[in-house]
């Protein structure tokens, strides 16, 4: 208790600043990798560390201490590579510093308009069994894919998307791409996830939606031609079976800040929706 009491006495104000800054940094990489495969990676190097260090400490293990002190500037070195998509995402959200809290994008107007249109779409290519695949963009680009496809940059309208995913045109192969509500590019191709995924009916085009969702910060609607279902993917998960009009409200949730800024208040019915996802 003395012990304590001598160590607390002995805190300076610029260990309590140390301290909170290394706070700070764990709370902001948690943050950032929050509800990505990332956390579960973690989860197990932090345990892992844990117990060499317990093991080695506790036990007086001379030669296996050695091993962790050699072994543990390796995992330094191979946290960035596994890590690698989940570290270029976190920076580039830190590069658009502001968007940690769910700054306002683009056009009130066009989005909420894209949004009728996306769903109205949906309807029909769901009762027609038409597949489809939309992306909507977010905060990062999605240039590098939009340039995979045939470029269009023309306003959002049911009747577009439909003609989009005809299956006698030749535009209709692989994913739309929207920004800011309006059509940017057709046919694009996007990443394919590699997550193992239960259901073998979810073939390539849910795949398609699921990749690109855990590259960047994108919204992917599909289309199932097979089964007429509608799904959204975020943050590499997939929300399946909505109907026409849940589509539209878990989109509107998403954009919900954009077309009601009514920050914070709107912020948690945002959440609410979605967190629905699995
Ligand atoms: P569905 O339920 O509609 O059958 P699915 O998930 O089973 O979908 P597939 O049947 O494999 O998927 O769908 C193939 C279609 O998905 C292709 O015709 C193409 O339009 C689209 N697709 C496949 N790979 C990609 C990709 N990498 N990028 C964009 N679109 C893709
Ligand atoms: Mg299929």
């Amino acid at each position: 208790m003395l012990d304590f009491l001598w160590t607390l006495q002995r805190i300076r104000w610029v260990d309590l600043v140390d301290i909170s800054l290394v706070a700070a940094i764990f709370f902001v990489i948690l943050y950032l990798v929050r509800g990505t495969r990332a956390v579960s990676l973690l989860r197990g190097i932090i345990l892992l560390l844990i117990l060499l260090a317990l093991l080695s400490t506790v036990f007086q293990l001379r030669a296996f201490g050695w091993l962790v002190d050699r072994a543990l500037p390796a995992l330094l070195v191979a946290i960035p590579v596994i890590f690698q998509p989940e570290l270029r995402r976190a920076l580039e959200r830190l590069g658009r510093a502001g968007s940690l809290f769910g700054r306002p994008t683009g056009p009130r107007a066009a989005i909420g308009r894209a949004i009728s249109a996306i769903t109205e779409a949906c309807r029909i290519m769901a009762r027609r069994r038409i597949g489809a695949l939309i992306v909507l963009e977010r905060e990062t680009g999605l240039q590098e894919y939009v340039e995979t496809g045939v470029v269009l940059n023309a306003e959002a309208s049911p009747e577009l998307l439909l003609a989009l995913f005809d299956p006698h045109v030749a535009l209709h192969d692989g994913a739309v791409i929207l920004r800011e509500g309006r059509v940017v590019a057709a046919a694009c191709v996007l990443p394919l996830s590699t997550a193992f995924l239960e259901d073998r009916r979810l073939g390539l085009r849910h795949r398609a939606a699921l990749g690109i969702t855990e590259e960047t910060d994108a919204i992917a609607i599909v289309v199932s031609e097979e089964r007429g279902s509608i799904s959204v993917a975020h943050n590499g998960r997939i929300l399946r079976d909505l109907d026409p009009d849940r589509l539209e409200r878990v989109l509107r949730a998403f954009y919900q800040n954009v077309l009601e800024p009514r920050w914070p208040v709107r912020l948690r019915k945002t959440r609410r929706e979605t967190e629905e996802l699995p």
